[in-house]
């Protein structure tokens, strides 16, 4: 997984010429931790559980990034998803570099004390990395709400003070930021709103979404209000299909009454929403559903990534090969990261802002960024995923020749 996400940057790094020191301070992580969690089981067993911290670069800035507690966590993966957030920080130009951490052990099988035991072992385990000024984690699959609430406890136990700022996503009463819950799909919303006319989005084109969770449905309500009409939508355990345009606001008292979107209406196999006909996809579940062979089936136009690495490496050129243009989760995805920020601001300065505050900022990173990697798209002649990789290489390039280049050592002008 690791050395697939390494080759969309040495992609972008061929078409502008990156200086191969840059490469190497890049290609492998600054730092990585992997230890055994002995953990004391409700039945008075111990269960050794797999956890780890990676931080890729700190270049930019602390690292930043969640913790996931699933059954399929490992090394590789956690390099893998700290260097996208290295890439993803320095897409949105924020000041922080990237960070993954996770503990392999399935959560639905833990009772709450359980789940608590593993959650506080995490952050002694692991507390030399976490500080406000080192490394922030945040939530990530199955460590929201209350998982963060007793990390932030713990490490506020261990270093004799409390430490807001050296964790995000918060539940509001610990120093939480309002617009953290929407930041993803409001985020995915603007990103794409910028994007419209490039991709000739107009009034009434057709929408696709994988994984109606928090971050799609927030989109889609948004995406609906502004003139899009979502026709089908899945989770894991059905799908909804309407080609006239689904009655969100129904569809939301639906899941929320059975837990799902399914036999809310029509008849779409879940494993058939990929490739519906439609002019826009979001995968926004899982990472890798669109491989080689789904990307030759593909029945839309273009692809909003709000899942992590939806889009396999090798699946990238058919993509390109069909005309198909996919806006990357390093920029469509990273309004959560743009608000763990601002709550980190936040707890930093003790001064706390209004919902309106936030969504202003969020706009305005969102946007500019954006039309970053638009500029990069057309200056460089090259698709979206290529111009925001080329994008963030650029500011992580500048920040590691700051303290000089070879050029530089060797007198040359
Ligand atoms: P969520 O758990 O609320 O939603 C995920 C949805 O995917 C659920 O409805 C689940 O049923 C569905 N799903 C799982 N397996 C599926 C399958 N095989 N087919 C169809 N649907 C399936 O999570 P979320 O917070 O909305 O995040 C969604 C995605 O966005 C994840 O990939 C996450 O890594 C990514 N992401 C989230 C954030 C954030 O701040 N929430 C930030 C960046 C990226």
């Amino acid at each position: 997984m690791f050395n697939a996400i390494k080759e969309r940057l040495e992609r972008a790094a061929a078409i502008v010429g990156v200086h191969p020191d840059v490469m190497e301070v890049l290609r492998w992580p600054k730092e990585t931790l992997a230890v055994s969690l002995p953990v004391r089981m409700d039945d008075g067993s111990i269960r050794p559980l797999k956890a780890f911290r990676c931080r890729h670069s700190e270049v930019r800035g602390p690292t930043k990034g969640g913790i996931r507690f699933h059954p399929s966590v490992n090394i590789d993966e956690m390099m893998a998803l700290a260097f996208w957030m290295t890439m993803k920080t320095a897409v949105v130009d924020l000041p922080y570099g990237g960070a993954k951490g996770g503990v392999a052990v399935d959560t639905k099988a833990l009772s709450p004390t359980e789940l608590e035991r593993v959650s506080r072992a995490y952050v002694r385990a692991f507390a030399e990395m976490i500080d406000e000024h080192r490394d922030i984690p945040a939530p990530d699959m199955y460590t929201g709400g209350i998982v963060i609430a007793w990390m932030t406890e713990e490490i506020a136990t261990l270093k004799r003070r409390p430490m807001p700022a050296a964790i995000t996503g918060k539940p509001l009463q610990l120093g939480g930021s309002l617009g953290r819950d929407t930041a993803t799909g409001d985020g995915a919303f603007i990103c794409l709103e910028a994007l419209r006319e490039r991709l000739g989005l107009g009034d009434g084109a057709t929408v696709a979404i994988q994984g109606y969770g928090n971050a799609a449905r927030v989109f889609a309500e948004r995406a609906a209000a502004a003139g899009l009409k979502v026709i089908a939508v899945s989770d894991s355990s059905g799908a909804a299909h309407d080609p006239a345009g689904l009655d969100l606001a129904a569809l939301g008292r639906h899941k929320d009454e059975t837990g799902t979107v399914g036999s809310f209406t029509g008849d779409l196999d879940p494993d058939d929403l990929l490739t519906t006909k439609c002019d826009l996809l979001v995968p926004a579940a899982l990472d890798g559903v669109i491989d080689a062979a789904v990307a030759c089936e593909l029945q839309c136009r273009t692809i909003l990534e709000i899942a992590n690495g939806p889009v396999t490496a090798d699946a990238d050129s058919i993509l390109v090969e069909r005309g198909i243009e996919a806006v990357p989760d390093i920029l469509a995805n990273a309004g959560g990261v743009a608000v763990s920020y601002l709550e980190w601001v936040q707890n930093k300065t003790g001064d706390y802002w209004p919902a309106d505050e936030i969504e202003r900022r969020l706009s305005q990173r969102m946007q500019a960024s954006t039309e970053a990697v638009l500029a990069k798209a057309e200056t460089y002649d090259t698709n979206l995923r290529n111009a925001a990789y080329i994008l963030a290489l650029g500011r992580l390039c500048d920040a590691i020749s700051a303290t000089g280049t070879q050029t530089y050592y060797n007198g040359e002008s």
